[in-house]
């Protein structure tokens, strides 16, 4: 069995420089995560803040600083507080009133400025959170962030849908793209795009293609899920 790190490491020499590798660390356990922390991991993404994001925030303890905390599972309006608290970044905003709660709890959580990301409904799935992948629908959802001081939008996420090929999934990554360099043109305060967040196993070669700049990956690291 090949170990984590060596996993996380031959991973990490295939990508380009400039793509940041998030591992998604969901149903890992807290000595996994330490050792792919140990491997040189710089930024972690769990889906659900509580209980299990707390739980592993808490016990990997002076560990976890080495590492930059991504939300990038959906986040319940009654867990905004718990997540200021444990993620430097919330990758899955899909509505400006998500926006306005994590924003209005911000200085409450002794932060000053929260970047997110804003979550694209790429191929417009009902079981799927985010945005339509529309530019004046993001434009206009940007426009309206760009008046809360507490959040800086910094990147568009999307999932995409769940596909055999992974070509399948090239139209979706591609139009997601396009949305994000319009954006990344976009003068709006509050408002700086730079990542765009993309890929998991199986299909993150395709997104590197298609323009990301940070992919998330869990089973190409850990292996299957149990
Ligand atoms: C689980 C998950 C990933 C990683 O998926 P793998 O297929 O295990 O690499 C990436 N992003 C999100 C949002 C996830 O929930």
């Amino acid at each position: 069995m090949v170990k984590i790190a060596e996993k996380y490491s031959r991973l990490q020499d295939q990508i380009p420089n400039d793509v940041t590798l998030l591992v998604a660390t969901k149903e890992r356990s807290t000595k996994e995560i330490q050792q792919v922390i140990q491997a040189g991991a710089s930024v972690v993404g769990e889906n659900y803040t509580r209980p299990e994001a707390q739980k592993k925030y808490e016990q990997l303890d002076s560990t976890r600083d080495q590492v930059e905390w991504h939300l990038i599972g959906h986040l319940q309006k009654n867990d905004i507080n718990t997540a200021l608290t444990l993620f430097d970044v919330i990758q899955s905003v899909e509505s400006y009133e998500k926006a306005g709660h994590i924003d209005k709890r911000v200085e409450k959580a002794g932060r000053d400025l929260v970047p997110v990301y804003i979550e694209v409904n790429s191929a417009r799935e009902d079981s799927k959170y985010g945005i339509d992948p529309e530019f004046d629908t993001l434009y206009s959802l940007l426009n309206r962030c760009a008046q809360l001081n507490h959040i800086c939008v910094k990147g568009l996420m999307t999932m995409g849908p769940y596909v055999e090929n992974p070509e399948e999934i090239r139209p979706y990554f591609r139009r997601t793209k396009q949305l994000f360099d319009k954006a990344r043109d976009l003068d709006l305060p509050n408002c700086d795009i730079e990542t765009l967040s993309m890929g998991m196993t199986g299909t993150y070669q395709v997104a590197i293609e298609e323009g990301a700049n940070m992919i998330r990956l869990g089973t190409a690291i850990f292996g299957p899920r149990s």
